[in-house]
């Protein structure tokens, strides 16, 4: 059986569509296939109207989601038209429903042909078939290409190895195709890597990180053939930061198409840990960035304060407020990105003045209940400098007179090492001799209470001080390498507590040793051995010159003189 179809009789609709899929094998562009039909229909003598040539977008994988070719199918069946022309049998049907569906239109005499570029498929068994075959043919290429690639990406992963472009930092080595091993980025890893762990302070904002990426890191993408080799974008930045593969693990679909996470092949280096992770991704999660010219997290005597009315620690808050420039009203900073009086937008700290309050308080962590106040680090301060920074900041000249004392002492210690430590002991011997007698004295009441007390006094001065002395026997030299650390310290220290930044507080705080205690909104100072006994030697210096003040001691022999009177008590700092 044979039909003779007479072309120019027949309505033809050309339907082309784009392959969307990936793993769907090459497809030329819609344009092209447009070009084929049209080649086509001339050949044939097919008149082909401009409105029947349809393009279609939307791949045709499951069935019934195509709806150019939904119209198509319903043309056919009122009549509209009889036969289509397509690149390729598996533009028109991607399923056994969809090819069904053309048979069974052919069946019911409404369609009389298809026409690819390179068959023509007629209303016969045979070429019905053939129809048929080549639509299941399509399918099963595309679908064991798809198997073939799941299974490729699958076993990538499985081997630790991301199967895409690499993330910025990282690249690929020139290996075979899809078995490419991940390597480092040199030029970039040290920078994305820079660039987490500053995120990772919660200073930064991402805005403002990005900033630096571009302007002072010059961070680029990788060059390739038609992008990357540009500044890395805001966007780009925001996933990195959020990208779990920087901390040795990704997610991606295993054989089975079920996501899963794998871990990074062991060769190729993480740029954080996992908690490191996870603390960027609760960092993005605040409700706004830090703002870094307002943010400070640093605050210099948290560490050296405790909590005098629960023994627990203190935590610290800081305040900022703003002065609006164009309506003067003074506001809670928080996160408000406008004045709230007259909406003025806030972009940055010319936007009015900024007022910071720093407040130190009890955690109330061992008792809730505890009664602490707040005390601003103002009044900290203040506390500092009248009862530590005044007491024992020395002048250069004082500094290097009481260090070329020490370095004397320590010479004369080298030579009479024994006979000195000798010397303590008899003293010590000395002392505690005089303790005894002047407890029986009190005792059968020769002497009267106060007698008592000032004498008992100064023995249990002297006493701490000669055991201090045996105690820290022999000064190595590290030992005065911090001592003339400390000194170097007292030359500087008003200049650092009133106008050094936090971070140089901190470490004055640290090297000097003195705790601080907040007591019913009382401060109190307790200070380690050396700044101990310098600042006594210093009350003894001035008790016995008035004019004596250490921070002001010129290199001069009358005041420092002074000082040397005192020498005797001041074997060892
Ligand atoms: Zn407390
Ligand atoms: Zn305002």
């Amino acid at each position: 059986m044979f039909n003779e179809i007479n072309y120019s009789e027949i309505e033809f609709a050309a339907y082309n569509r784009k392959s969307s899929e990936q793993d769907e094998r090459q497809a030329l562009s819609v344009e092209s296939q447009v070009e084929k039909a049209v080649e086509v229909a001339e050949r044939l003598s097919i008149n082909l109207k401009d409105e029947y040539i349809l393009r279609e977008s939307k791949s045709a994988k499951k069935s019934g989601k195509r709806s150019i070719f939904e119209g198509v199918i319903k043309d056919i069946e009122k009549g509209r038209i009889q036969g289509i022309i397509t690149w390729h049998a598996d533009r028109l049907s991607r399923n056994a429903g969809d090819a069904g569906r053309l048979v069974d239109l052919m069946d019911e005499g409404k369609l009389k042909c298809i026409i690819t570029y390179q068959q023509i498929f007629r209303n016969t068994p045979a070429d019905k078939q053939m129809f048929t075959i080549t639509c299941a043919q399509a399918k099963m290429e595309n679908d064991n290409k798809g198997e073939n690639v799941k299974r490729g990406l699958a076993k990538k992963r499985r081997m630790g190895y991301l199967p895409a472009m690499a993330k910025i930092g990282y690249m690929n080595d020139k290996g075979e195709k899809g078995f490419r091993k991940t390597l480092i980025d040199e030029q970039r890893f040290p920078l994305v890597k820079k660039l987490l762990e500053m995120f990772l302070t919660g200073k930064y904002s991402v805005r403002e990180l990005h900033k630096i990426a571009v302007n002072e890191m010059g961070l680029t993408t990788v060059p390739r053939k038609r992008i990357g080799g540009k500044s890395i974008k805001l966007s780009a930045l925001y996933r990195a930061l959020k990208d779990p593969f920087y901390a040795g693990f990704f997610h991606g679909k295993d054989d089975e198409g079920i996501i899963r996470r794998y871990e990074v092949n062991e060769s190729v280096p993480r740029m954080v840990t996992e908690s490191q992770h996870r603390k960027i991704l609760s960092l993005l999660r605040r409700p706004n960035m830090p703002r870094s010219w307002v943010y400070r997290n640093d605050f210099p005597y948290k560490k050296h304060l405790k909590c005098g009315d629960c023994g627990g620690s203190i935590t610290a808050e800081k305040k900022v407020q703003m002065i609006c420039k164009e309506c003067r009203k003074k506001f809670s900073l928080g996160h408000k990105t406008a004045c709230p009086k007259c909406g003025v937008r806030i972009k940055g700290p010319k936007s009015g003045k900024i007022l910071n309050y720093e407040y130190y308080h009890c955690v109330k962590k061992k008792n809730p209940k505890c009664p602490g106040k707040n005390i601003s680090e103002s009044e900290i301060n203040g506390f500092f400098v009248q009862n530590v920074v005044s007491r024992l900041a020395v002048s250069p000249a004082l500094r290097d007179w009481c260090i070329d004392s020490i370095r004397v002492l320590e010479r004369r210690e080298e030579m009479y090492g024994g006979k000195i430590e000798e010397n303590w002991m008899n003293r010590l011997q000395n002392v505690q001799e005089q303790r005894k007698r002047l407890v029986s004295a009190h005792i059968n009441g020769l002497i009267n209470k106060e007698e008592f007390e000032r004498e008992n006094d100064r023995i249990e001065e002297e006493t701490a001080t000669i055991e201090a002395k045996i105690g820290k026997k022999g000064h190595s030299t590290e030992d005065l390498r911090g001592i003339e650390k400390k000194f170097d310290l007292l030359t500087e220290i008003r200049d650092i507590i009133e106008n050094g930044s936090s971070e140089e507080k901190m470490e004055a705080l640290s090297i000097l040793g003195s705790n601080l205690t907040l007591t019913k909104k009382k401060l109190s100072v307790t200070n380690d051995f050396f700044c101990s006994t310098l600042e006594k030697y210093f009350d003894v210096a001035k008790s016995k010159n008035p004019r004596f003040e250490p921070e002001k001691t010129p290199a001069n022999k009358d005041e420092t003189e002074v000082f040397a009177s005192v020498r005797p008590t001041m074997l060892r700092g």
